[in-house]
Protein backbone atom coordinates (compact mmCIF):
# COMPACT_ATOMS: atom_id res chain seq x y z
CA UNK A 1 0.00 0.00 0.00
CA UNK A 2 1.56 3.60 -1.07
CA UNK A 3 2.37 5.87 2.03
CA UNK A 4 -1.17 7.83 1.47
CA UNK A 5 -2.99 4.82 1.38
CA UNK A 6 -1.98 3.70 4.51
CA UNK A 7 -2.64 7.28 5.80
CA UNK A 8 -5.92 7.48 4.23
CA UNK A 9 -6.94 4.30 6.13
CA UNK A 10 -5.99 5.37 8.95
CA UNK A 11 -8.10 8.01 8.79
CA UNK A 12 -10.63 6.29 8.25
CA UNK A 13 -10.28 4.00 11.30
CA UNK A 14 -9.99 0.95 9.87
CA UNK A 15 -7.88 -0.27 13.15
CA UNK A 16 -11.03 0.77 15.35
CA UNK A 17 -12.85 -2.14 17.22
CA UNK A 18 -15.49 -1.06 19.59
CA UNK A 19 -13.65 -3.82 22.43
CA UNK A 20 -10.21 -1.27 23.93
CA UNK A 21 -8.31 -3.94 23.93
CA UNK A 22 -8.81 -5.47 20.34
CA UNK A 23 -8.90 -1.60 18.84
CA UNK A 24 -6.05 -0.41 17.40
CA UNK A 25 -5.87 2.50 20.10
CA UNK A 26 -5.72 -0.36 22.52
CA UNK A 27 -8.08 1.33 24.66
CA UNK A 28 -5.53 4.72 24.99
CA UNK A 29 -7.42 6.76 22.46
CA UNK A 30 -4.62 7.20 19.94
CA UNK A 31 -3.62 5.16 16.85
CA UNK A 32 0.22 5.21 15.90
CA UNK A 33 -0.31 4.86 11.96
CA UNK A 34 2.62 3.51 10.25
CA UNK A 35 3.50 6.53 8.57
CA UNK A 36 3.81 7.94 12.23
CA UNK A 37 0.50 9.66 12.42
CA UNK A 38 -1.28 10.31 15.48
CA UNK A 39 -5.19 9.66 15.13
CA UNK A 40 -7.63 10.04 17.51
CA UNK A 41 -10.22 6.77 18.02
CA UNK A 42 -13.80 8.29 18.00
CA UNK A 43 -14.61 5.43 19.80
CA UNK A 44 -11.89 5.96 23.28
CA UNK A 45 -10.48 8.70 22.87
CA UNK A 46 -12.91 11.52 24.56
CA UNK A 47 -10.68 14.05 26.42
CA UNK A 48 -7.45 11.94 25.85
CA UNK A 49 -4.36 13.92 24.99
CA UNK A 50 -2.21 13.15 22.24
CA UNK A 51 0.68 11.58 23.06
CA UNK A 52 3.16 13.72 21.89
CA UNK A 53 0.92 16.78 24.06
CA UNK A 54 2.45 18.12 27.29
CA UNK A 55 -0.44 17.22 29.21
CA UNK A 56 0.06 13.47 28.74
CA UNK A 57 2.13 13.16 31.70
CA UNK A 58 -0.44 14.54 34.58
CA UNK A 59 -3.68 13.00 32.62
CA UNK A 60 -5.09 10.24 34.46
CA UNK A 61 -5.10 7.26 32.51
CA UNK A 62 -6.02 4.71 34.42
CA UNK A 63 -9.54 6.62 35.12
CA UNK A 64 -9.25 6.71 30.79
CA UNK A 65 -8.77 2.97 30.51
CA UNK A 66 -11.30 2.03 33.07
CA UNK A 67 -14.52 4.76 31.37
CA UNK A 68 -13.57 2.67 28.39
CA UNK A 69 -14.01 -0.47 29.67
CA UNK A 70 -16.61 -0.04 31.48
CA UNK A 71 -18.75 1.42 28.33
CA UNK A 72 -17.56 -1.55 26.05
CA UNK A 73 -18.85 -3.63 29.03
CA UNK A 74 -22.42 -1.73 29.38
CA UNK A 75 -22.49 -1.86 25.32
CA UNK A 76 -22.13 -5.39 25.38
CA UNK A 77 -24.53 -6.40 27.68
CA UNK A 78 -27.17 -4.40 25.69
CA UNK A 79 -25.80 -5.88 22.08
CA UNK A 80 -26.81 -9.65 24.31
CA UNK A 81 -30.28 -8.22 25.28
CA UNK A 82 -30.97 -7.36 22.25
CA UNK A 83 -30.08 -10.79 20.90
CA UNK A 84 -32.35 -12.22 23.17
CA UNK A 85 -30.22 -11.97 26.77
CA UNK A 86 -32.57 -11.73 29.63
CA UNK A 87 -31.57 -11.39 33.02
CA UNK A 88 -30.75 -8.35 35.12
CA UNK A 89 -27.42 -6.91 35.20
CA UNK A 90 -25.94 -9.13 38.14
CA UNK A 91 -27.16 -12.00 36.28
CA UNK A 92 -24.97 -10.55 33.90
CA UNK A 93 -21.78 -10.11 35.68
CA UNK A 94 -22.57 -13.90 37.37
CA UNK A 95 -22.34 -15.23 33.74
CA UNK A 96 -19.36 -13.18 32.66
CA UNK A 97 -17.65 -14.59 35.78
CA UNK A 98 -18.57 -18.53 34.87
CA UNK A 99 -17.26 -17.91 31.35
CA UNK A 100 -13.92 -15.99 33.05
CA UNK A 101 -13.85 -19.49 34.71
CA UNK A 102 -14.56 -21.58 32.33
CA UNK A 103 -11.73 -20.26 30.18
CA UNK A 104 -9.70 -20.65 32.86
CA UNK A 105 -7.10 -18.15 31.34
CA UNK A 106 -5.76 -16.22 34.26
CA UNK A 107 -6.42 -16.97 38.56
CA UNK A 108 -7.50 -13.74 38.87
CA UNK A 109 -9.09 -11.64 35.17
CA UNK A 110 -8.50 -7.86 34.32
CA UNK A 111 -10.84 -5.44 32.85
CA UNK A 112 -10.01 -6.35 29.32
CA UNK A 113 -10.45 -9.79 30.38
CA UNK A 114 -14.23 -8.79 31.50
CA UNK A 115 -15.35 -6.72 28.67
CA UNK A 116 -14.15 -10.31 25.86
CA UNK A 117 -16.41 -11.96 27.87
CA UNK A 118 -19.42 -8.96 28.23
CA UNK A 119 -18.42 -9.59 24.28
CA UNK A 120 -18.37 -12.92 24.04
CA UNK A 121 -21.88 -13.24 25.57
CA UNK A 122 -23.45 -11.64 22.82
CA UNK A 123 -22.71 -15.03 20.89
CA UNK A 124 -23.90 -16.92 23.59
CA UNK A 125 -27.08 -15.06 24.09
CA UNK A 126 -27.92 -15.47 19.87
CA UNK A 127 -26.86 -18.87 20.55
CA UNK A 128 -29.32 -19.56 23.60
CA UNK A 129 -32.28 -18.01 21.69
CA UNK A 130 -31.78 -20.00 18.51
CA UNK A 131 -31.45 -23.19 20.54
CA UNK A 132 -34.90 -21.80 22.49
CA UNK A 133 -36.48 -21.26 18.60
CA UNK A 134 -35.79 -24.69 17.66
CA UNK A 135 -36.99 -26.39 21.19
CA UNK A 136 -40.15 -24.41 20.30
CA UNK A 137 -40.50 -25.76 16.59
CA UNK A 138 -40.19 -29.04 18.40
CA UNK A 139 -42.33 -28.43 20.75
CA UNK A 140 -45.14 -27.31 18.49
CA UNK A 141 -44.61 -29.84 15.60
CA UNK A 142 -45.12 -32.54 18.78
CA UNK A 143 -48.28 -31.18 19.86
CA UNK A 144 -49.59 -31.04 16.24
CA UNK A 145 -48.93 -34.88 15.76
CA UNK A 146 -50.56 -35.90 19.05
CA UNK A 147 -53.49 -34.04 18.07
CA UNK A 148 -54.12 -36.15 14.53
CA UNK A 149 -55.44 -38.95 14.49
ZN1 LIG B 1 -10.06 2.86 20.10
Amino acid sequence: MSLQGIYDAARQGVWQDENPSRCGCGGRGWYLSDVDTWHLCSLHGLNAPCPEDETEETFDWRAHYRRNNVNAFRSFREAARAEGWEGSNLQFILACRDILRNLGIKPFPDQADWVNAAEAMIEKARQDKAAREEQAYWDREHAAWMDRP
